[in-house]
């Protein structure tokens, strides 16, 4: 059952209407949500989301939608997209806000010459999605560079020291207590322009074997000890196709959709494999990538 929204009382927040998540989502899937809203300002997002609470509406926050999986339906929940709360400002460290993509940071960096975020290079997303999924390569995750976290939360706007961020493998607080990341401070130091080519090299050349095509990255997180990736493979997955989506023979923890997958081509590939990993390896896979409500 799908819930009614009125729009008519949220006029003045702007928002555009049947937006096509097919289209901006990485792996290129699901129906149009009726409405998404993009706050202009940290004090716009307050207004809107505390509007939206006390109409007891749901809200879904998004990114880059680079690790979400859009329904075919579509979506009557409103969604709330970051990309317009874009600003960074560079001192010791920086202060960025949540809609600023990994590329774009980087090159800030890069023409302050500051280091610390270059793990980020090639990951599709906004700062606010990698401090919500603690996002990382190579073995560096972005909370070993978070110094505190603005939010949203509970009518609030207020920041979250990095130890109140309930910050482990793949996991944040943020996931648990709905709160909503508007921005943050990140501690980065002082390096030359050499010193920070030579990282970034580093990170882009780790990716230069991963899967190209639609998708959402890694589907799963790794179990305890585990690769996901690994179990998938020998459990004899590469390569099972569902309709327009299989497993990637490159690196079976990606979905590639190449033939107009849905949405419901990939939730069964995602539970096939769960299965047959479950069934071989008594492991029971656990998502990373993140499902948009209708
Ligand atoms: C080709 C490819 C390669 C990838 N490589 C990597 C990799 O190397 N490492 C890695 O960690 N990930 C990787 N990913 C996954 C993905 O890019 C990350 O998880 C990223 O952090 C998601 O950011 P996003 O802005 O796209 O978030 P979205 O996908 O839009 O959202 C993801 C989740 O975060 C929530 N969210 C987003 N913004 C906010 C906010 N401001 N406040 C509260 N909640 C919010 C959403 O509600 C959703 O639950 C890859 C994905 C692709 C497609």
């Amino acid at each position: 059952m799908k819930r009614s929204f009125n729009l008519s009382a949220y006029e003045t927040f702007s928002h555009k209407t049947d937006f096509a998540m097919s289209k901006h989502s990485t792996v290129g899937c699901g129906g149009n949500a009726r409405t998404v809203f993009y706050p202009q300002s940290v004090a716009e997002a307050k207004a809107l989301l505390s509007k939206l609470e006390g109409d007891k509406i749901p809200y879904y926050v998004i990114g880059n939608m680079s690790n979400v999986l859009p329904p075919d339906e579509g979506t009557e929940t409103p969604l709330v997209c970051t990309a317009n709360l874009n600003g960074v400002t560079v001192g010791e460290g920086a202060f960025v806000y949540a809609g600023v993509k990994s590329g774009a940071l980087l090159s800030i960096c890069k023409r302050n010459q500051k280091s610390g975020a270059e793990f980020l290079y090639g990951i599709p997303c906004t700062l606010g999605g990698a401090l919500f999924m603690n996002a990382g390569a190579g073995g560096t995750y972005i909370d070993e560079i978070v110094e505190s976290v603005l939010v949203y939360h509970k009518g609030e706007t207020k920041l979250v020291s990095r130890k109140d961020c309930g910050y482990s493998y793949k996991h944040s607080v943020f996931m648990k207590n709905g709160a909503v990341i508007l921005g943050a401070a990140l501690k980065l130091t002082d390096a030359t322009d050499e010193e920070i080519e030579k990282k970034e090299s580093f990170f882009k050349a780790r990716r230069a074997h991963l899967p190209k095509g639609k998708s959402m990255g890694c589907v799963f997180k790794n179990p305890d000890g585990f690769s996901a990736g690994d179990l998938i493979e020998r459990s004899g997955l590469k390569g099972l196709r569902m309709g327009g989506a299989y497993v990637s023979n490159e690196h079976a923890n990606f979905i590639i959709n190449d033939k107009n997958a849905t949405e419901k081509d990939i939730k069964t590939l995602i539970m096939l494999i769960k299965n047959a990993v479950l069934a071989q390896y008594a492991i029971w896979l656990e998502e990373e990538i993140r499902y948009i409500p209708l």
